[in-house]
């Protein structure tokens, strides 16, 4: 059996590797159009940042490894320019000498990966403009930083050597992950680094009020964040310098821009060969990674998957699932019945020490296909025991269904481990789990490390609570309406009010529950919640109608909760 695999990055290097475990005999060609496979690009942004200091770290292999250790035909600079699926031939075009040859196939993988999207925007190609998609792209970057600009070349006043001017303004387009995590890098860099984002918050899979966290954060470590605004055109001043104009009519001075607009998924070989293309442009495939024609695959970016929790087809560009695909789609090609079980789109981004996380759907998500059947919950439970130095807290929001306490879905931020608690939730979500399920899950626990209550069981002791009836509970975004009753001491009304509420602490509550109405819902706040839950049990049992507010005042001014 030969099988040729288009892509040698992540999916297609790891359909290539998983293919040779399982078939030593199978004649395996994979063809890659830049200069490497197998590179680690999630370690672009930091390589720009000096964090991974040498290029050759990100070259996790190399086309040597693939033959010494797989037997695999590796070619690299080498373009699949055309698939004739009648003849199961692929043309392949040698991007240095521009030759053309043709190859046979039994099987064919497509792993391309998706393109950067790049608008036709004028002054898009002038110098000092760059995208991070590749390992050349990076160096790239590194270059112009490091050479300085030449426009503003002078003679040194003593020395008389030729001097350049630093390189200190950047201009960041895209306030997704790529475009974050290079902003962040910047800024290690002492760039002064503008993000303009044309949605009205960054990291669209979170929902609005946790991306606001995030927007907090970063512009307190040096971000600064111009979001709703979209790039209309780049210019270049007399000095050599960049401008940035964006279609409200904003000018961004700049002596670097990075475009990070996102991604779209590379079809233009699948298109032509005519295979199905799905409602999100990306190539259809079966649960077994099959393209609509059976001797074809194709895995990562360029797919379309079906979103695990709401069912939906949707694109993912993540490097988890395009190495799963790529090892789904050789298990199949060697005979195996495995199946890609759909995404939840688990992702995770470091910012400044700090991460956001998140998995699942979102609340937004779940509004635009008209689904209601679903609660949330916000809860800020500390990273490990408060006792125990260092520990931090994480903003957590928990969606799960109401009829049934499935869990749905789940976002954290936070500056100590986010990221095992949305792991966590991620595997419950895709076992299936309800809240009921993180209820009794056993955590590991030692101070250092968690709580007795992990954050993973607290989540779904709090939302247990509103599932049984233990807690009503609203939201600051809700139309409900009532009696406000704060239940903080008193001192901390000093540091944030609410207007309209009247403030009982919870201390004296059973003490005072002549001052409380019997004819209207209360809705009960205090920082983030805890205090509230208690008052509406104490309530609830006096005969009051009572809710808590979700969150607390944390859940409203959550962009103070990360101040370092
Ligand atoms: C800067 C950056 C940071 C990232 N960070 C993360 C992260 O932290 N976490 C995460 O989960 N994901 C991250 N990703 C996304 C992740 O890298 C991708 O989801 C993953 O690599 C997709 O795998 P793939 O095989 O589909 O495509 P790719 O890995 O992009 O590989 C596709 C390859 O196919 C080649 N190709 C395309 N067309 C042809 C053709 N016609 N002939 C021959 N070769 C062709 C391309 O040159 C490319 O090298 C990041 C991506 C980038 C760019």
């Amino acid at each position: 059996m030969k099988v040729v695999i288009v892509g040698g990055v992540a999916g297609g290097a790891s359909c290539a590797a998983r293919l040779r475990r399982l078939d030593e005999k199978a004649e395996i060609l994979m063809v890659e159009r830049g200069p490497y496979v197998s590179y680690a690009n999630c370690g672009l942004p930091y390589h720009i940042g000096g964090v991974i200091e040498k290029e050759s770290s990100l070259l996790v292999s190399s086309e040597a490894m693939f033959r010494a250790m797989f037997a695999i035909d590796v070619r690299t600079n080498c373009e699949a320019i055309k698939i004739s699926p009648d003849k199961k031939t692929v043309e392949l075009r040698n991007v240095a000498t521009g030759e053309v040859t043709t190859e046979s196939y039994d099987k064919l993988v497509l792993s391309p990966g998706a393109a950067s999207v790049r608008p036709p925007l004028p002054g898009i190609d002038l110098p000092g403009i760059f995208q991070v998609r590749t390992v050349p792209d990076a160096r790239a970057i590194r270059e112009w930083i490091e050479r300085g600009s030449l426009f503003l070349a002078g003679m040194h006043k003593y020395s008389g050597f030729q001097t350049v001017r630093p390189k200190t303004r950047a201009v960041v387009i895209g306030g997704g992950f790529i475009g974050l995590e290079t902003a962040e890098n910047l800024v290690h860099r002492k760039f002064d680094v503008t993000l303009i984002e044309m949605l009205d918050q960054v990291l669209a899979p979170l929902d609005q009020e946790m991306a606001r966290i995030v927007e907090g954060y970063v512009e307190r470590h040096g971000i600064r964040l111009a979001l709703n605004d979209g790039v209309a055109e780049f210019k270049q001043t007399a000095n050599g310098s960049l401008e940035v104009l964006t279609k409200s009519g904003k000018v961004y001075p700049a002596d670097i821009v990075i475009l990070a607009l996102g991604v779209r998924p590379e079809t233009s070989l699948a298109k032509a060969a005519g295979l199905e293309i799905g409602e999100r442009g990306g190539i259809r495939v079966d649960e077994h990674m099959r393209t609509s024609n059976p001797d074809i695959f194709a895995v990562g970016d360029a797919v379309e998957v079906k979103d695990f929790v709401t069912g939906q087809w949707s694109l993912i560009a993540l490097a988890g699932p395009a190495n799963r695909q790529g090892r789904i789609a050789a298990d199949f090609i060697a005979g195996r019945n495995s199946r890609f079980r759909g995404t939840q789109g688990t992702s995770i981004i470091g910012l400044f020490g700090a991460a956001a996380a998140w998995t699942g759907a979102s609340e937004k998500t779940l509004n635009r296909i008209g689904d209601k059947d679903f609660e949330k919950i916000y809860l800020y439970p500390n990273s490990h025991a408060g006792y125990y130095p260092g520990a931090r807290p994480i903003a957590m929001k928990v969606i799960f269904r109401k009829s049934d306490g499935r869990l749905l879905g789940a976002q954290a931020l936070g500056e100590d481990n986010v990221d095992k608690r949305i792991s966590a939730l991620a595997m419950a979500i895709q076992m299936g789990a309800t809240i009921y399920d993180l209820e009794e899950a056993e955590l590991c626990y030692a101070p250092q490390f968690g709580s007795a209550k992990d954050p993973v069981n607290f989540a779904g002791m709090i939302a247990g609570d509103v599932l049984r009836g233990d807690m009503p509970i609203s939201h600051w975004d809700s139309a409900e309406k009532g009696f406000l009753l704060d239940v903080r001491e008193p001192v901390e009304l000093a540091v944030e009010h609410v207007t309209g509420a009247v403030n009982i602490p919870l201390g004296q509550l059973r003490t005072r529950l002549g001052e409380l109405p019997r004819d209207q819902e209360i809705l009960i706040i205090c920082r983030s919640g805890g205090r509230a839950y208690y008052a509406t049990r104490i309530l609830l049992q006096n005969g009051f109608r009572a809710r808590t507010l979700s969150g607390g005042l944390l859940s409203r001014f959550h962009a103070l909760l990360l101040v370092n």
